[in-house]
Formats: C-alpha cells, sequence, structure tokens
C-alpha cells in the first residue's frame, strides 16, 4: 500500500507514519529526515537545503523530486511506502504522479490529517525525537514511559530541531498554506482524499487512519 499522509507542520505526520511502519511493515519516507540527515552529512544536497531549512522555507522542487524517485525504486519500498513531508507543492505532485505511472505503481490513498493553527505551536515547540533509532515524543503529550529512556531502543540521548522554535513556524505555517494546502483539492478531485481529526488524541487518531484503510483493502 502507498500512502501519503498530508498536514501542516506539527499535524502528527511524523508520529503516525512511525506507527504504521511498525505496525504494516510500510517504509516511511520523511523528506524532512532525508534533509536533515544530508545537512548533517554535509552533502552538496545538504549544503543546499540547511539555509532554507532553518528559516522555514521550502527546498526547491527538484532537490526532494530526486531523493524521492531514487528513494522509492530501493528494495524495502516494494511492500509499500508512507509518504510523510512530500509532496509539498503541486509540482512536486505532479512529479510524484509521472514517477509512480513510470514504475507502474499507484497511490492508494491521502489522508489529510487536520489540525488547529492554535495547536502547532504547542506542537512543535514540545516536540523532541530519539538521538539514536527517531522515535518522536511530546514534552507533555507523548513523554516516555519511564522519564529520560526511550521505549523503543533505550538510549537516553533526545535531540530537538533546529527550526522547532517559535519564530520559524509561522513562516512554516505560511508556506504550507501558500504551497501545499492546494494539494487537498488536487488529492480531492482524485478521488483518493481521506480526512482524519488531528486533534485527537495521539492512539484515537492511529485508530481512524486504521479505519481509512480498512475501508482502502476492502475496495
Ligand atoms: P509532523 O511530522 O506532522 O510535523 P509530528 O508527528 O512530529 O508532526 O508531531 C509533532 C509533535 O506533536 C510531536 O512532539 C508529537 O509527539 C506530538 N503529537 C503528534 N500527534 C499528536 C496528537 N494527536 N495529540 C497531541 N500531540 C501530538
Ligand atoms: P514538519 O512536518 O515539521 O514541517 P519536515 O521534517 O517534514 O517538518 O520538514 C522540515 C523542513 O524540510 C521543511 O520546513 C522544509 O524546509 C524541508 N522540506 C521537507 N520536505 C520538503 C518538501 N517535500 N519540499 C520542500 N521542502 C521540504
Ligand atoms: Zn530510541
Amino acid at each position: 500500500m502507498n500512502l501519503i499522509l498530508l498536514g501542516p507542520p506539527g499535524a502528527g505526520k511524523g508520529t503516525q507514519s512511525q506507527e504504521l511502519a511498525a505496525r504494516r511493515g510500510l517504509i516511511q519516507l520523511s523528506t524532512g529526515e532525508m534533509l536533515r540527515a544530508a545537512v548533517k552529512a554535509g552533502t552538496e544536497i545538504g549544503r543546499k537545503a540547511e539555509a532554507v531549512m532553518k528559516s522555514g522555507g521550502l527546498v526547491s522542487d527538484d532537490i526532494v523530486i530526486g531523493i524521492i524517485a531514487d528513494r522509492i525504486d530501493q528494495p524495502d519500498c516494494a511492500k509499500g511506502f508512507i509518504l510523510d513531508g512530500f509532496p509539498r507543492t503541486l509540482a512536486q505532485a505532479a512529479a510524484l504522479d509521472r514517477l509512480l505511472v513510470s514504475k507502474t505503481r499507484k497511490l492508494d490513498g491521502v489522508i489529510e490529517m487536520r489540525v488547529d493553527d492554535a495547536a502547532l505551536v504547542d506542537r512543535i515547540s514540545g516536540r523532541s525525537a530519539c538521538a539514536k533509532c527517531g522515535a518522536g515524543y511530546h514534552d507533555s503529550h507523548k513523554r516516555p514511559k519511564t522519564a529520560g529512556v526511550c521505549d523503543v531502543c533505550g538510549s537516553t540521548e533526545f535531540t530537538r530541531r533546529a527550526d522547532d522554535n517559535a519564530e520559524t513556524v509561522g513562516k512554516r505555517l505560511m508556506a504550507y498554506y501558500r504551497e501545499t494546502s492546494p494539494l487537498i483539492g488536487y488529492y480531492f478531485a482524485k478521488g483518493v482524499l481521506h480526512t482524519v481529526d488531528g486533534m485527537a488524541p495521539i492512539g484515537e487518531v492511529t485508530k481512524q487512519i486504521e479505519g481509512v484503510l480498512k475501508s482502502l483493502a476492502a475496495a
């Protein structure tokens, strides 16, 4: 099954992708994670992307389309993937359509996670992740079972993203409304859009997504 999780920064795309990956063996493809890895490794892509990411803008379509085209060709994606944070512009959505046609694969569904703008600042400013395995946490909504210890791998080191601060949130939200929100209409028109209530507690959102996936499998 090939899915897109769509929603503003902080909506819960990464959280739900990790959950789906663990439950269903689908591969999570987060362009944000891949770009952060490129910045850390100091590759050419990383050097091009770093300043834009820090300021809360969008990295160029060419770069992210290239990253995804390479990635979905790898054997681990054969069973299916969850796109988390891609596509983010209509040009990226059109490129993805062409890419999937050329590989005779299809998009099974797009899940839009709807969250009030006012909740996003709290989501983003309280976000952290395990430094070792990348599992996502939140200071008040998703704490590790044992304080300071990752539930998944037991590591005691956590990181916070350089762009997760109040100044960039406004800019990232603006980029979402200007560039990404038109994708809701794009996928609605294609008949593949499903909307879940991203304001619900994490486990409840997972249940709603599972409901959508069951309806897709039955169709
Ligand atoms: P995105 O990938 O869409 O930017 P994340 O999955 O990283 O969003 O979630 C942002 C933050 O909000 C994280 O700290 C996460 O633990 C928390 N979070 C995710 N979903 C929910 C939810 N339904 N309710 C409360 N907090 C949530
Ligand atoms: P979030 O879901 O919290 O917005 P991501 O990890 O998805 O964060 O993305 C972090 C940053 O990486 C974005 O603000 C943007 O600069 C860049 N980025 C990630 N994916 C894309 C994309 N598909 N197109 C353009 N820029 C992207
Ligand atoms: Zn961990």
